[in-house]
């Protein structure tokens, strides 16, 4: 029986929707998160304002709210070049992965939070890794975490759950999980406090948050919205 989890938190749609599932389904949940040199803060500080709203209107999942965990990854930036490090535009590559692929970041992160969850007696650890989303990143898909399971239990003589509430759904039906744990008070707390965009940008509030309106995030991110407003309306 699980009771304890690590959610890998990055303030953004995704991660948030994976908090409000762990804080549903356990008593002790804490959250990490990379400062990996990003281009821009943004993500760190909505990260910071969602827990602070979560915990402001949600009292029955505040006390179960541990601990937050901020590592310093910086050499992740001094080893890969991509958009998300660098001042260049989003692309394909020649590869079809996009240029903000982080070779091996994934893999990083889920043994950083592995070792953290080891330390904190943590049993389950949670993110928000989709294999139906547009970029394809290999070290997000269902085998990977498999495999990632298997290696870190072995390597840390540990039992760990790796859960993935989003695997197999979509953006409309993120939105939708999000209202079903929360309410729509979750929703829009999801739309004016995480943070999504590849730019950074949040001067631009639309019906789904803030953001360019159109970096490939902001895009699959708006549409997603519009099919979970059309669908809930139906229902
Ligand atoms: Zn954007």
């Amino acid at each position: 029986m699980h009771t304890t989890a690590l959610v890998l938190f990055s303030g953004g749609q995704d991660s948030t929707t994976c908090l409000a599932h762990a804080l549903a389904a356990y008593q002790r949940v804490e959250t990490i998160a990379f400062d990996y040199r990003q281009r821009h803060s943004v993500e760190l500080d909505a990260r910071l304002n969602v827990l602070q709203e979560i915990r402001r209107q949600y009292p029955q999942w505040a006390h179960k709210l541990g601990e937050d965990h901020l590592l310093d990854l910086a050499v992740l930036g001094s080893v890969s070049e991509t958009s998300l490090t660098r001042d260049v535009a989003f692309k394909m590559e020649a590869s079809g992965l996009p240029n903000t692929f982080v070779p091996g970041r994934n893999l990083l992160f889920l043994t950083l939070a592995a070792a953290l969850a080891y330390r904190r007696d943590l049993q389950v650890i949670v993110t928000g890794v989709c294999e139906t989303d547009f970029s394809g990143y290999p070290d997000c898909r269902d085998d990977t975490m498999k495999a990632m399971q298997l290696a870190l239990s072995l390597g840390m003589d540990k039992r760990f759950l790796i859960e993935t509430p989003l695997m197999w759904i979509d953006k409309a039906a993120t939105w939708r999980l999000a209202k079903s744990l929360g309410g729509k008070a979750l929703v829009d707390l999801i739309i004016e406090h995480t943070h999504t965009c590849y730019l950074g940008d949040r001067t631009h509030r639309h019906a789904w948050g803030y953001g360019c309106g159109e970096c490939p995030a902001c895009e699959l991110r708006a549409r997603g919205y519009e099919r979970f407003v059309q669908e809930d309306a139906q229902v």
